[in-house]
């Protein structure tokens, strides 16, 4: 018998055992044994999401050069700047110094062989300058150094291995137009990397002042030879995004470039060359732009006189530096080359009396006290720095410099 208390509390058990079963399968679910259902988006349909920036794109690559003409080392110049036995050449390029150190690249035409001590130092006619020289022109900045020039074999075969054998031991520095064997030179072309654009060089000359290369070694200087130079041209061309040629060229003492000049320029254009650096008249001649097949143009520097020099006529105390920039496109814009920007800054030799205190002076920069000084007005000579400026104007005209463009942020 059960009385009515038990059957209360027996019916109360029942229920809860129910109870608790069904907490056990709602404990079941909520522990994720099934996947829930995704949560409603509220919002009946939306938008789109934009897509991402696009990457910015690379700026253009560039890289500048700076160019010098003829560094005609005469026997006034050596002998000016010894001191105990040493020779001190640095003072000669202080003043365009800062215009070299700050160009990407530069180049200068070594008129004198720097063959050594041992071969004597000479001047005008067969020159050998003392290797100091080599040591102040590295430092001041110079980083192609051409001999393709008509002095080269002034010092004889020995002294052209000498001269090259003493530039390959400098670091960082390229040489042009002088080669110790056939496969150096085939194997040794020169291309310089700046800034994620290669710049190929070669350099040519009329010729060696008669002294002719050994029958058996024609390699030894770069001889102007269009047969030799289209083959080393279009094997340069493949290899570098900007080529630049070298041409010891033209008439001594002319303004303005000779039919056999504007043939060979043309000649360099119809091989895509982009730039021509010209040099050997020892005064300035003009710049062109010569079409190319395919509608680029070449430029061409006639002649930047001379860097500096002993001479006495006052157009040889007038030369130029050489200003060009390259501009190279992204990859994704084609990766083409182009000159962005070029001009000349002229240059003044300064020198005193006895041939005394060299040194070459931007003409801009060129004191109007030191010019009233310079040795050739002392002998009577019409020298001023306003015949520099008047002769510069002509043969410039708006490529003149009269700043220093290879300082970041220069302006005109
Ligand atoms: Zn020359």
């Amino acid at each position: 018998m059960q009385n009515p208390l038990t059957r209360l509390l027996r019916r109360l058990l029942a229920l809860s055992g129910i109870f608790l079963s069904f907490s056990c399968a709602d404990l079941s679910k909520s522990s994720g044994l099934a996947p829930a259902p995704p949560p409603q988006d509220p919002r009946p349909l939306a938008e789109p999401l934009p897509d991402p920036p696009p990457e910015p794109e690379p700026p253009p690559s560039y890289a500048t050069l700076a160019a010098a003409g003829d560094n005609l080392i005469h026997k006034e110049i050596y002998q000016s700047v010894l001191r105990d036995t040493v020779y001190h050449f640095a003072p000669l390029y202080a003043g365009i110094r800062p215009y070299i150190e700050a160009a990407d690249i530069a180049f200068i035409n070594q008129e004198t062989p720097l063959a050594g001590e041992s071969f004597g130092y000479s001047g005008y006619p067969r020159f050998n300058s003392p290797q100091e020289l080599g040591a102040a022109l590295a430092d001041a900045g110079f980083d192609v150094i051409n001999h393709a020039n008509n002095h080269s074999m002034d010092m004889g075969e020995a002294g052209v291995l000498a001269t090259r054998a003493y530039w390959d031991a400098l670091p960082n520095i390229a040489c042009l137009g002088i080669h110790q064997s056939s496969l150096a030179r085939q194997e040794g072309q020169v291309i310089i990397e700046k800034n994620h654009i290669t710049i190929g060089f070669l350099a040519y000359t009329y010729g060696t002042n008669g002294i002719p290369l050994p029958r058996d070694k024609p390699y030894l200087i770069s001889l102007t030879n269009t047969a030799i130079m289209s083959q080393e041209i279009d094997a340069l061309r493949k290899r570098c995004d900007f080529l630049v040629v070298s041409m010891h060229w033209g008439n001594e003492y002319q303004s303005s470039p000779d039919p056999a000049q504007e043939r060979l320029a043309a000649f360099l254009a119809e091989r895509q060359v982009d730039l021509v650096i010209g040099h050997h008249p020892h005064v300035l001649q003009g710049i062109s732009l010569i079409p190319r097949p395919g509608g680029k143009t070449m430029l061409c520097f006639y002649s930047l006189g001379n860097c500096i020099s002993a001479q006495t006529q006052d157009p040889t105390l007038l030369g130029g530096l050489a200003y060009v920039k390259i501009k190279k496109l992204p990859p994704r814009e084609g990766g083409g080359v182009s000159i962005e920007d070029y001009g000349v800054i002229p240059i003044v030799t300064h020198y005193e009396r006895n041939y005394t205190g060299f040194q070459a002076y931007p003409l801009h920069e060129y004191p109007a006290g030191l010019a009233a000084r310079h040795g050739r007005k002392l002998r009577g000579g019409g020298f001023s720095k306003a015949y520099c400026e008047a002769l510069a104007a002509q043969i410039l005209g708006d490529r003149l410099i009269r700043h220093n463009p290879f300082l970041p942020g220069s302006a005109d």
